[in-house]
């Protein structure tokens, strides 16, 4: 490849902190939340405009839609975004579980006050881009924004980037899902003038199963309701407005009083490198192309959209999966299928499972113990790892990509990075019946 060297030059120092957290996804949030509520001193770093990740930036407004019954909940800060989001009217009831659908677009302002309380620097529009290591230590980050390439410099950084960019800058060893382990990519789209009653009816009268849209289930799950719509798109393609080639999985989910559909998650683009700009571009651009044909059969197929009129993409490609750092512990499959226990469970997380045509619902009581392990790096000191990019195999990313599992481990790392500061240990050696004592008083269910 041909390269230029750029000259070495001085960066401005823009800020120093205890605890820095680069990516503001359920991941990342709770990350800072938990660490500035050990109080620390806490920086929020965000490369878009608003704080949520994947919440805020493609439309995801499912966080708890595989709740039923009896599902033992991990608490904690996931929980609590529900709540908040509800108690500041930003969610509705789901319509296939006991879950709350969040209000996307409301939930910006939700984060914000959660900072806000917490007494956490926010900082938005601001990329990380390197590290300022220390040997094997990470001793801050190099960032980009409108004020030029600066510096801030952290005693514990937690890498919620999604796709383990610090990780990788820092040298920690990882793996890039490829192949079939590359989820597809989606640019979620919403719009308005539907008729809710009519589409309600229709869907009353072709009600889909689990089992229809999921592939494999448990199979005393199959019989599930799930808001899958299939035959529109199956006539689309017949009729040449889908070409065949392209996969289409139309989930619809919230439905307003005013006619908006607000999220439609139906894009299916394989092949994403989601650290590759120009596989980003393909994917923005075909995204919005297939997204507008899927809108053209909705309005030609499923009665109720007939008047549909887009109203929002999601504001950023939608990823699944990305890079995933190599930990001190790699969960397994088995793990989340068997009701693993740990001796260093930062939490804990029902038996949810959805990727890879793998969908379990927990709705037994199963749950697995969240390991502390696949937070921390290998190599790599004073950095931690939370959300997406933690350490596990193909399987078990089905359960930890989950945003209330991301929750979970942001939380685990931001009271395992505050309390490493307060006993002045590294992130490595860090008391875990320390950290656990401390979740627990944050609400956390550790066992
Ligand atoms: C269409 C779609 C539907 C989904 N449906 C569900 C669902 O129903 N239920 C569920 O639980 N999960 C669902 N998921 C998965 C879930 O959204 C993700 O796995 C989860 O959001 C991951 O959380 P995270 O905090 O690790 O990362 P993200 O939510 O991806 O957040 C990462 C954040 O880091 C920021 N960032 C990245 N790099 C940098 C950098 N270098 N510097 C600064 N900031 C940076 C990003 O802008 C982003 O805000 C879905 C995903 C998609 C795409």
């Amino acid at each position: 490849m041909k390269t230029i060297r750029e000259p070495s030059r001085d960066v401005p120092v823009m800020a120093e902190t205890d605890v820095l957290v680069v990516g503001s996804g359920p991941g990342g949030l709770a990350a800072a939340l938990a660490a500035a509520r050990e109080g620390v001193d806490t920086m929020l770093v965000e490369r878009y405009g608003c704080f949520g990740g994947n919440i805020t930036q493609a439309q995801v407004e499912t966080i708890s839609w595989y709740r039923h019954e009896k599902t033992v909940e991990a608490g904690g800060i996931g929980v609590e975004f529900e709540k908040r989001a509800k108690e500041m009217g930003g969610s509705r009831k789901n319509r296939e579980s006991d879950g709350e659908y969040l209000n996307t677009e409301l939930f910006k302002c939700v984060a914000d006050k959660l900072t806000e309380e917490a007494c956490i620097v926010p900082l938005l529009h601001c990329l990380a881009v390197d590290t300022v290591m220390q040997g094997d230590t990470v001793k801050g980050l190099i960032v980009e924004s409108k004020s030029g390439r600066q510096a801030i410099l952290a005693k514990r950084v937690i890498d919620a980037s999604g796709d383990a960019d610090i990780a990788h800058h820092a040298g920690a060893p990882y793996r890039k899902a490829s192949g079939d382990e590359l989820m597809s990519a989606t640019v979620s789209f919403g719009c308005g003038g539907v008729d809710v009653k009519r589409f309600l009816e229709y869907v009353e009268l072709n009600p889909a199963r689990l089992a229809d849209w999921a592939g494999a289930t448990s199979g005393q799950q199959d019989d599930l309701f799930t808001p899958y719509l299939d035959e529109p798109i199956k006539k689309a393609k017949q009729e040449g407005l889908i070409p065949q080639n392209i996969r289409v999985e139309v989930i619809w989910h919230s439905l307003t009083e005013n006619g908006d559909a607000t999220h439609i998650n139906a894009v299916r683009i394989r092949g994403i490198d989601p650290t590759n700009v120009w596989d980003l571009t393909r994917g923005e651009i075909e995204g919005r192309k297939q997204a507008m044909s899927v809108l053209k059969a909705l309005k030609k197929y499923a009665p109720g959209f007939e008047n549909a009129v887009l109203r929002t993409f999601g504001s950023s490609l939608g990823v699944r999966a990305s890079r995933k750092i190599i930990g001190e512990y790699n969960i397994t499959e088995h793990d989340v299928r068997n009701q693993a226990c740990f001796e260093d469970s930062i939490g804990i997380f029902p038996e949810f499972l959805d990727a890879y045509n793998i969908v379990i619902i927990p709705t037994s009581g199963r749950y697995f113990q969240v390991p502390y392990g696949i937070t921390v790096p290998q190599k790599v000191e004073n950095l931690l790892v939370s959300g997406r990019c933690v350490a596990g195999d193909r399987i078990s990313h089905a359960a930890t990509r989950q945003m209330m599992c991301c929750a979970v481990t942001g939380q685990g790392a931001g009271v395992a990075a505050a309390i490493s500061v307060k006993h002045n240990v590294t992130c490595r050696e860090v008391n875990i019946k320390a950290v656990q004592k401390a979740l627990e008083k944050q609400g956390v269910r550790i066992a």
